[in-house]
Formats: C-alpha cells, sequence, structure tokens
C-alpha cells in the first residue's frame, strides 16, 4: 500500500460541512480533494480545489470525476449504493461499500452488534404496519419507530406509548420498513470517535458524551463523565464494529450508557461510517482532528496521534443560533466554526463553537 503523495486528488462524495472540514484538512497535509455534489450551493466547494455539481445517478459525471481522483471518500452515509458502485470500479473507495451498506440500514446494524455480541436497545424487525402491532405487543413502552434507512438527527422517528396509534406513527415515519425500539432510560450519551487503516491499525479519541436537544445535537464534553473501564469498553466495542466492517476511515459510534446497581452499561445506539459531529472538538482538542485522521487513513498515510490536549466542549450553531457569531468571535477561547451556509433554515447546523479548558484525565 502506498501513500498518496501531496499533491494527489482525494475525490469526496457530498458537500456539506463535514466534506468542507475534510477539504481543510486535506489541504494542511498538501493533498487536493475534489468535491462531488448535486447542489450547487454547498458548504464544501469554496475550500476544495475543484468541485462538480451533478446528480448522484449521473453515470457520465461520476466517470468524469473517478478518473480525476486518487481515491474517493464520502462525507455522508446515504450515498446511493449505485454510486457506490459505479465509482468504485474505477477509483478507489475508501470506507468500501460494505461499511455504507450495513450504516444505511438501521436493521443491519443491530444484526452486526447481535452477530458481535455488543448489547443494543431491545428491538424488532417491522417490515410492514401489520408486523408493527405485534412488537409494540412483545417490546415495553415507551419505545420508537424507526425507519430502517434515510434518519439522521432524529429524523424518520416516532415515539410509541400505550396510548399512540400504531398507523399514525407508520405514516410518520414515512410508511417505511422500520424497526421498533425500547425506549432507553440512559444516565448519558456518549460517542467513540476511531479511525482504522487499509492494514487494520486502529486508534481512537477520547470518549465524547453528548446532549441531544430535539433528535439533534446540542454539545459534545470531553472527558466524559464515566468510569474509566466503561470508557475501554467502549473503545473496544468501536474496535470490533470496525474490525467487522474492515472500514477504512473515521467512523463513529454512538451509545447509550445505562446505570444498573452502581455499575454502568454500554448500548450500542448507531454507527455513522464518517467523521461525525460529535468529534468536531478534536480539531482544537487534539494532536491531529478527526478530519485529519480521516484523511491520513483514506491517503494510506500513517494514523496520527489521537491524543487529547485540553478539556473540549463543543455546542452546535443551529438555526438562528449563528446570529451569534461576533459575540463569539469576541469571547476569549472560544473558536468558533461557520460552515458558509446562507439561509438559516430552523435546524439546521450553521456552525459550532469549541471552547478548551485545561485537560484534565478522564475520570
Ligand atoms: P438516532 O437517530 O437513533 O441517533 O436518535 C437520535 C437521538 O434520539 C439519540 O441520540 C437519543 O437522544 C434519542 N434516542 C434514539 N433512540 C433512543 C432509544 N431507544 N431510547 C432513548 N432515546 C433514544
Amino acid at each position: 500500500l502506498t501513500p498518496l503523495s501531496p499533491g494527489s486528488t482525494i475525490g469526496i462524495l457530498g458537500g456539506g460541512q463535514l466534506g468542507r472540514m475534510l477539504a481543510i484538512a486535506a489541504a494542511q497535509l498538501g493533498l487536493r480533494c475534489h468535491v462531488y455534489c448535486p447542489d450547487a450551493s454547498s458548504p464544501a466547494f469554496e475550500v476544495a480545489a475543484k468541485y462538480t455539481v451533478a446528480p448522484y445517478e449521473n453515470t457520465a459525471a461520476l466517470d468524469a470525476f473517478a478518473k480525476d481522483c486518487d481515491v474517493v471518500t464520502c462525507e455522508f452515509e446515504n450515498v446511493p449504493a449505485a454510486t457506490l458502485a459505479r465509482v468504485s470500479t474505477q477509483c478507489v473507495v475508501r470506507p468500501s461499500a460494505h461499511s455504507f451498506a450495513i450504516c444505511q440500514d438501521r436493521r443491519a446494524e443491530k444484526e452486526l452488534a447481535v452477530k458481535l455480541g455488543i448489547d443494543s436497545a431491545a428491538w424488532r424487525d417491522v417490515p410492514t404496519l401489520a408486523e408493527l402491532d405485534t412488537a409494540l405487543g412483545e417490546l415495553a413502552v415507551p419505545s420508537i419507530l424507526k425507519s430502517r434507512h434515510l434518519g439522521y438527527d432524529g429524523k424518520g422517528q416516532a415515539r410509541l406509548d400505550s396510548m399512540s396509534s400504531t398507523s399514525r406513527a407508520w405514516a410518520a415515519i414515512g410508511n417505511a420498513p422500520s424497526i421498533l425500539e425500547a425506549l432507553v432510560p440512559f444516565a448519558r450519551e456518549v460517542s467513540v470517535i476511531a479511525v482504522r487503516d487499509a492494514g487494520g491499525n486502529f486508534a481512537a479519541y477520547d470518549v465524547t458524551e453528548n446532549i441531544h436537544k430535539g433528535g439533534i445535537l446540542h454539545t459534545s464534553r470531553v472527558p466524559a463523565s464515566i468510569a474509566a473501564e466503561t470508557a475501554q469498553s467502549a473503545v473496544d466495542i468501536a474496535l470490533r464494529i470496525g474490525n467487522a466492517l474492515g472500514h477504512v476511515g473515521v467512523f463513529a459510534v454512538e451509545m447509550f450508557v445505562i446505570e444498573e446497581g452502581g455499575a454502568e452499561r454500554l448500548l450500542v445506539n448507531e454507527i455513522a461510517p464518517r467523521v461525525h459531529n460529535t468529534g468536531h472538538w478534536t480539531i482544537e482538542g487534539c494532536v491531529a482532528s478527526q478530519f485529519e485522521a480521516h484523511i491520513r487513513a483514506v491517503a494510506g498515510w500513517p494514523l496520527p496521534d489521537t491524543a487529547r490536549i485540553a478539556d473540549a466542549e463543543m455546542t452546535n450553531l443551529i438555526g438562528a443560533d449563528a446570529e451569534a457569531w461576533a459575540a463569539i468571535a469576541a469571547e476569549p477561547g472560544a473558536a468558533l466554526h461557520l460552515y458558509g451556509k446562507t439561509e438559516a433554515r430552523s435546524g439546521r447546523k450553521m456552525g459550532h463553537v469549541t471552547r478548551l479548558r485545561m485537560y484534565s484525565k478522564p475520570v
């Protein structure tokens, strides 16, 4: 495996803020990015060496893109399978289509966890509305109906209790194949941002504690207030998942921490085959960020040092939150990131701010 030389081109499918931060990290290493996205106002375009605006179904545009790149990666998990298959015939794609096939499908993620003996919330497969009543009878209420595909930031989810109408919940998630999941009375939510290279080398960042509001990430904090053994188990779970996927690049594993009789237990919630919002603090909080880690892994470079150098708290700037940019920019110690989005729709991630404190050891 020869590392790509500086000056090589990394293709990125998807042009959102994750692509933007990947392109910035690549530029730092002397690598160029070619971003492919159907949206003409993609945040990643303005920081990339090259970009293509075309639908994911445009085979001629995909072929030209693949020809221009030395390796291709993705910044979102819902890249259509046919797009990945087409690009894969002409260029190395990292991570491979397998990681996406699993992480695009909540049922496949659950089945992987079962296969690996990793705990997750109790669940039932719900292929049609008819099966929902049976599943609801078997799982304790309240529970959450989640569409198998295309769910993110709490979208494609409906909460059910004993009074809920199943047909209404089924309609709310889009009448699509789903899973029903028991509601977890978690004490906290954490995630592991990890990176794996093509040779199977693995590194992880310190476990992050996350607070969601309305299904959208609000704050991430390190160190997480969990026991050292729990943190070690979380990293071990990520390692096993990364190996099972044969993943190349950064990935994130979101987990619930439940407290049982004074002990902490982890339940895997979701796997993201990409850089992740809960890892944005690594830009200032670590020797090398998750974005650099991903670029290095897909370019065949040595994995970076993932050591944390400070305590950190990252807050998303969602919708109108970004209007406070001038005050944040004036705040000592605050690292402001704005994604260049012109339209501040409600619920839209417009930027984030990371605040560092003196390093403290994980609890
Ligand atoms: P997800 O899209 O599955 O990551 O869900 C978004 C957020 O909804 C999670 O981060 C949790 O805060 C909440 N959530 C999802 N599933 C469950 C569950 N089974 N029990 C409790 N909260 C959940």
